[in-house]
């Protein structure tokens, strides 16, 4: 296990000093933890009752005494498929809107991947649905198609609304395909996929004006408009009027900007009332900086100190235009921002014991944590893996002296794709990681880097018998 070393490494000159834990007062251990398991099983069966509701009212409808002959068992199914689509495709749209409660009891990672899930699910539904309607109405007659589209098109309130709004959600699907995402920069798939809020848009039209199981009782009417208004009224709220309203009660501007390692920059903020900030060490902002060209684009940052009331650390490596932004930014330039998000940290915590594992500039988040934290000495372990030189090298080392937190350094260049811990590790990176941590199954474990890297230790952190639930991740991509 050559290459391995502990805290005693010089200190980069510029490194500030650790800051005064600002800890809130959140309750004892593990309740916030426990109720945000609640919410994810209440949410989880609010969606499959939904689900289940709307089966009902096309049954009511005689859904399933039309599935008799090939018209009218294409038509059913084809409603049937539209009704789960729709439920689902509000229920994306609610996943994405920046609800607290959602946010608090999924965090991002969690929810950008359900996310995911949901939307293709609902893509495929709608296009079964669209199939499968077609079909009926033309009699299941191939002759007959494209007679049918035209006239469900032109015939039919909202339909051609709907059309568009398809169009906008296929190319939604298309960006957001793996191989169509590598190829494009965020800001460019981000700005596509807004579009789909236009496709739900068009979409909600023809579904009200003529969707049979829309309208077909009081109840069914008021369900649909109900959860079609307080879904965009989640998304107006949430996603825009609070970020507008924090951005300027807050009115954050930069107050330094402080070399951390070659390509490693920590701007520091402040602001108005940052002690009513609901903002805790683990969480990420959305930044916008006010400086410039490029303003409109906004980045994802982790804070990098734990929030004292006062200040706001974020700590960037730069890869590209926007980060590299920071470089140049001034005392006094102002930034609008949306958060805090993320359920890296205190939240999800179970346990007293916790290992923090990070890879580059993933350190940011678990070294705020690192300070944020209430633990006893020998309770935290942070585990760094870095190729060239440590983060925060001597900001640990104080934590060390102080609060006896272990600190373990891995250098070195990852040996393989698979690798989590460096050449440090030697040949077996299990027995290396149960070696270092020997009660790593005890511990509630935090992990952030790339995404790559953050797969790979999961699974070795579940190799060494860390129960799912008690491993958390923040993931450095999108
Ligand atoms: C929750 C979260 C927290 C993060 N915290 C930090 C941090 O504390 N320090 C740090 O250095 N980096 C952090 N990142 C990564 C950081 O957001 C990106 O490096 C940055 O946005 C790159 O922008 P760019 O214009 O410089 O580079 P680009 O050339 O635009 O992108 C380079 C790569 O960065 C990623 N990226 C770009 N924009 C985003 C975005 N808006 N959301 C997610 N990924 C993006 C993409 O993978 C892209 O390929 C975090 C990312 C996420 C998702």
């Amino acid at each position: 296990m050559a290459g391995l070393f502990v805290t005693d490494a010089a200190a980069p000159a510029q490194v500030a000093p650790a800051r005064p834990n600002h800890r809130r007062r959140v309750g004892p251990l593990g309740v916030r933890a426990r109720s945000d398991r609640r919410v994810r099983v209440v949410s989880a069966m609010s969606l499959w009752a939904a689900l289940l509701l709307v089966t009902y009212w096309w049954d009511a409808d005689g859904g399933i005494r039309d599935l008799a002959g090939w018209a009218s068992t294409l038509t059913s199914t084809g409603r049937l498929t539209g009704l789960w689509s729709a439920q689902l495709l509000l229920a994306q749209v609610l996943l994405m809107a920046r609800l607290p409660v959602l946010e608090n009891a999924y965090g991002r990672d969690r929810l950008t991947r359900i996310h995911r899930i949901v939307g293709f699910t609902s893509f495929t539904l709608m296009v079964a649905h669209i199939v499968l309607i077609i079909g009926g109405y033309a009699s299941a007659q191939w002759s007959a198609v494209l007679g049918t589209s035209w006239d469900l098109l032109t015939d039919y309130g909202g339909v051609l609304l709907a059309a568009a709004g398809t169009i906008c959600l296929i190319m939604v699907v298309v960006t957001s395909l793996r191989a169509a995402r590598r190829r494009l920069r965020y800001e460019s798939w981000h700005l596509l996929h807004l579009y789909a809020y236009l496709g739900v848009g068009l979409a909600l039209p023809h579904q009200l004006w003529t969707g049979q199981e829309f309208l077909q009782s009081r109840g069914a009417t008021v369900y649909w408009w109900t959860i079609w208004a307080a879904t965009a009224a989640a998304v107006l709220v949430w996603r825009i009027g609070l970020p507008v309203a924090r951005s300027l009660s807050h009115g954050l501007r930069v107050t330094s900007v402080v070399p951390e390692a070659p390509g490693v920059v920590s701007v520091y903020l402040t602001g108005r009332w940052l002690a009513r900030l609901p903002l805790e060490a683990g969480q990420f902002l959305n930044v916008r900086f006010l400086s410039g060209a490029g303003w409109t684009r906004a980045n994802p940052y982790s804070i990098s100190a734990a929030p004292d009331g006062h200040s706001i650390r974020i700590t960037a490596k730069v890869v590209g235009d926007g980060s590299r932004r920071l470089l140049g930014l001034r005392p006094g330039t102002r930034l609008i921002f949306e958060g805090p998000y993320g359920r890296l940290g205190d939240r999800a915590r179970d346990r007293h014991r916790v290992l923090l594992m990070g890879a580059g500039v993933g350190i940011t988040p678990l070294r705020a944590l690192a300070e944020g934290l209430d633990y006893r000495p020998g309770e935290a372990v942070v585990l760094q893996r870095f190729s060239d030189r440590p983060l925060f090298a001597a900001e640990f080392d104080v934590l060390r002296r102080e609060r006896g937190l272990q600190v373990i350094f891995l250098p070195g260049r990852r040996t393989s794709a698979r690798s989590v811990l460096g050449p440090a590790a030697g040949n077996s990176e299990l027995a290396a990681l149960r070696h270092w941590v020997p009660d790593l199954a005890e511990r509630e474990v935090f992990l952030c880097g790339p995404d790559p890297w953050t797969n790979a230790a999961v699974g070795l952190c579940r190799a060494a018998g860390v129960p799912e639930d008690r491993i958390h991740t923040e993931r450095f991509g999108w």
